[in-house]
This record gives structure tokens, C-alpha cells and sequence, in this order.
């Protein structure tokens, strides 16, 4: 059943309000069909929203970090109660599975849970002075009024993570959700006022380019959260109106290595799971493996026959992989393919565009790509995975560094000392080894180089919120 799509309205100070006309199409992924039509918030409307999250801070921040938690799991309860709601709209709008899209949903009503908790547990210290009768504290206070923008691959999750830290900090907020998944934005910030969040605290402006561009560059923003590309992080960096606190988490093109020693079958479902897992759309997927000579054809040879076996279809049919989100990753993944085979690579499997209506492209594996490609170089952000062999222990760290990325490695190795040589050489802010999870919700996740700078998860994630205040005391006399 397809599921209610929500008016799609700003929510300014506890108010829907229509933010202007609607001129930009939203469209289901599988079929190719408009499923709404949003406005691109224009300057006054993204004043408005930044007003309202002003005026509800003076309140907001005062309130005792018990008390946000409260609300913080009553969302969680509400997020729970509408799992299926939420699930279809991030199906509907962005193309993943059903299961994958419940897992989503799911993991967003934990990320409200763990930084209710986490508010509680975030407290000062006393430092003793040189002089009798002196003492500094130092205490942590909410930064203020945060903008956060996301992008559409966990359009839920993304916001979530920021909605979570900021209001357990104390923080107000203004979200502005990818213009590809807007509904299951507005889905989520409709629970917040029965959670008992005052009006004000968090608001939604809707759009694209024009309302990014209003909120990133707005001067009564104190910190900015940006989830998405490398190129729209570094367009924001440069046009904030002021110093302030930035977060930028941006892509990813994560690489794998598979040393000799590695159990291959391990490293073959770890790259299924991590390349194909939201058909390749994970800032954190596995784009390019780097696999010791003496293993690789055993690893292509099975890598090949699993990408083979995965289901292929509309999320709503529940598959291992759906349809990519837009015409830009499909033309890219095109792009990639075909420069890699043009420069002496092989496809071992998909490769091409599938002709049906909407956006798709076969799960693909591209074997011997040279590392100059854009396939090795750059992110795909769909279901492509290339893969190149290697000799040495310092070839595969030089291939897996040689790239701007710094988010996310994989690392599939038995041998100890190849674990931590490999491990500790990885220039990432998040290396898995033999595993496929770079990133869990209580510790920091965060890249390096090109992928950004800044944490989320952990404790991290909520000091990113949060001021350090020195305050020092003299209290003798
Ligand atoms: P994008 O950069 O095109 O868009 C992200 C958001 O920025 C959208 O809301 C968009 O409307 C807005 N935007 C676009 N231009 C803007 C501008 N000039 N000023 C302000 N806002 C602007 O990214 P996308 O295609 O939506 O998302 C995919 C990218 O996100 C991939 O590169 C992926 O790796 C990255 N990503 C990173 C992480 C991470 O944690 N590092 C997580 C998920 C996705």
C-alpha cells in the first residue's frame, strides 16, 4: 500500500506554513512517477524559520538536560509508532528496500534514545589554580542555533543524528532535507510537537539549491551541520557569513583491502553487504577493493557469483537492491563504467543502465581497473565496485590512501601484524577490519582529508554542539 504523502510545508515556530510555490518535482525512483512537488524556500522564508529557532533558544537552553531526554525518548516512541509510515515514504522518495528502509527507521528512534541518555551524562570538571582561594570550571553550554542540511540516501537518519545531538545539547534547529526526500522529513518533524518539544526548537524549511544556500550562508546561524557532497561542502565552506563551528561530513569512495591472509569468503560478503547494501548509496560504501595477487581471482571469481544472486527490483518488492536515486548517480555510474573499460578494466557482471521506467543500474563488478580511473579515483555512489590486484603491503596502502577520501576503509586481514601495520596506516576516520560496519551509533564517526572534518555518534557528536566555558571562580577571600 502506498503510503499518505504529507503536504509538504515548512514548519516555522510550530506552524505549517506554505513556503512558496511548488517547483520542484519529487519523484519515486522504481517507476519514474511525481510523487509531490515542493517550493525552494526563498531568503524570507528561511529568515522566518531562523527567527523562530532564535526566539525559542533563550527558553530552550535554560531547560534541564533531564528534561530534554524526556522528550528526546518520547520522539523515539513516536518514531517507533509510525515505522510504517516513515518506512514507506523513504521507499517511496528514495528507492531502498523495505527492510533496509525499516532498518533505517528503526536505528533513527535508537539515535533519539542514545543521545537522551548521553545529555545526561555530559558534565564539567574542576581544575585547581596555582592560588589558594581560586578554582576554574569548566562547564559545557549549548552553541545555539544550528542549520543542518542532509542529503537524501539516509534521508532520516541524516537528520536525525543532528535533531538528536542539538536539542539533547540544548541547541535549536533549522533542518533543510534533500530536495529528493522531502516527505519523510516532514513525517518526522511532525512528531516532534506531540513529543512535547516547545514550538520553535526544530524547524523545516523545505527546497534545493535556493534554500541550501539561504540556510548555509544565513548570519544568524552559531554552528552549521552539512551532510552531503564534497563539492556542496566545500561551495558552503565558502560562503558562511561568519566563523562558526562547521561539521561537514562528505563522500566517501571507500576503499577495501584484502591482504593474503584474509578468510576470502569473509571479504566477499563484507563487500556485498558494504557495496551493494542501498544499491552502492552509502558515503560509506565500498567502491574500490584492493586484493593481494595471490587471492584475487579466487575473490572476483566469488564476488562475481554473489553480486549474480542479489535481487534486483522496486524497494517496495523488498529486494537486495532497488533502483538508484536520480539520473545523476545512474549517468555516473555509466560514466565510471565505461572510462574504467575504455582504459583496459573488465566487467565481470552488470555494466549497464536497466531499460525500465525510473532510474537503475546492474550491480556491477569491474575487475583490473587501473588506479587513475575515475572508478578508483572518485565516488560512484551506486552499485559499482572495482577491483584492482596488488603485491605488496605498501602498494595496497598507497592505492587505498592515493584517493582525497578519508571517511571510511575496510581492512580484511587474519595476519596480526598485517591488521595493525595496515590498520594504523589507513589514512581514514574510520577503519573496519573484517567487518563491514565503519560506523556504530556510540562511537565517533567522522572523515578526514576530502570526506570533511567533524564527528557525529558518541560523545563526540554531542560535543560538537556544545561550547567549552572556562569559568574561573575566586571565592576566597
Ligand atoms: P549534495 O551535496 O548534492 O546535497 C546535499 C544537500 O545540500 C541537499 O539538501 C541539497 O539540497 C543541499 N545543497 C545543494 N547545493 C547547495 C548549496 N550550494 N548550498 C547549500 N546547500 C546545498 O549531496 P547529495 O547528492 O544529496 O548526497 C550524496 C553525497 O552525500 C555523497 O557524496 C555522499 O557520500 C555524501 N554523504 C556523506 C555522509 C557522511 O557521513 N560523510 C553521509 C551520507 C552522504
Amino acid at each position: 500500500m502506498s503510503p499518505t504523502v504529507p503536504a509538504p510545508l515548512n514548519l516555522v515556530g510550530g506552524s505549517w506554513v506554505q513556503a512558496g510555490e511548488p517547483v520542484v518535482d519529487v519523484v519515486d525512483p522504481a517507476t519514474g512517477e511525481v510523487v509531490t512537488r515542493i517550493p525552494d524556500t526563498d531568503g524570507a522564508g528561511v529568515d522566518a524559520a531562523v527567527a523562530a529557532a532564535r526566539e525559542a533558544l533563550a527558553d530552550w537552553r535554560t531547560t534541564t538536560p533531564f528534561h530534554r531526554a524526556t522528550l528526546l525518548h518520547r520522539l523515539a516512541d513516536g518514531v517507533r509508532e509510525h515505522r510504517d509510515e516513515l518506512v514507506g515514504l523513504v521507499t517511496l522518495e528514495m528507492g531502498k528496500p523495505l527492510r533496509e528502509a525499516g532498518n533505517e527507521v528503526d536505528k533513527l528512534a535508537d539515535a533519539f534514545d542514545y543521545y537522551a541518555e548521553e545529555a545526561v551524562r555530559v558534565h564539567g570538571e574542576t581544575i585547581p589554580n596555582e592560588q589558594h582561594g581560586v578554582t576554574s570550571i569548566v562547564r559545557y553550554e549549548p552553541v545555539g542555533v544550528v542549520g543542518a542540511i542532509t542529503p537524501w540516501n539516509y534521508p532520516l537518519e541524516l537528520i536525525g543524528w543532528k535533531l538528536a545531538a542539538a536539542l539533547a545539547a540544548g541547541c535549536t534547529i533549522v533542518v533543510k532535507p534533500s530536495e529528493y526526500t522531502p516527505s519523510s522529513a516532514v513525517a518526522l518533524m511532525a512528531l516532534l510537537q506531540p513529543a512535547g518539544f516547545p514550538d520553535g526548537v526544530a524547524n523545516l524549511v523545505l527546497g534545493a539549491g535556493v534554500a541550501g544556500r539561504a540556510l548555509a550562508s544565513h548570519p544568524g546561524l552559531d554552528k552549521l551541520a552539512f551532510t552531503g557532497s564534497t563539492a556542496t561542502g566545500a561551495a558552503i565552506s565558502r560562503s558562511v557569513a561568519k566563523a562558526m563551528p562547521l561539521s561537514m561530513e562528505l563522500g566517501g569512495s571507500c576503499p577495501q583491502v584484502v591482504t593474503a591472509s584474509a578468510d576470502v569468503d569473509e571479504a566477499v560478503a563484507g563487500c556485498l553487504r558494504r557495496g551493494f547494501r542501498n544499491a552502492g548509496q552509502i558515503c560509506i560504501a565500498i567502491n574500490r577493493v584492493y586484493v593481494h595477487r595471490s587471492v584475487h581471482r579466487e575473490f572476483v571469481e566469488k564476488l562475481t557469483a554473489g553480486v549474480e544472486a542479489l535481487t534486483v527490483g522496486p524497494g517496495s518488492k523488498d529486494p537486495d537492491v532497488g533502483p538508484v536515486t536520480n539520473a545523476g548517480i545512474r549517468d555516473r555510474c555509466v560514466a565510471h563504467v565505461q572510462q574504467a573499460v575504455a582504459d583496459g578494466a573488465r566487467v565481470t557482471t552488470g555494466g549497464a543502465v536497466i531499460d525500465r521506467p525510473g532510474t537503475w543500474f546492474a550491480p556491477t563488478v569491474v575487475d583490473e581497473v587501473p588506479p587513475t580511473t575515475l572508478l578508483a579515483q572518485e565516488e560512484t555512489f551506486g552499485p559499482v565496485v572495482g577491483v584492482t590486484p596488488y603485491d605488496t603491503t605498501e602498494e595496497a596502502v598507497a592505492l587505498a590512501n592515493g584517493t582525497t577520501a578519508g571517511l571510511a576503509a575496510y581492512l580484511y586481514a587474519r595476519d596480526l601484524t598485517e591488521v595493525f601495520e595496515i590498520g594504523h596506516a589507513l589514512d581514514f576516520g574510520n577503519v573496519a577490519v573484517n567487518n563491514p560496519d565503519a560506523g556504530i551509533m556510540n562511537a565517533p564517526y567522522g572523515g578526514r582529508k576530502g570526506s570533511g572534518h567533524g564527528y557525529e555518534h558518541g560523545r563526540e557528536g554531542l560535543f560538537g554542539y556544545l561550547h567549552i566555558k572556562h569559568l574561573r571562580v575566586r571565592y576566597g577571600r
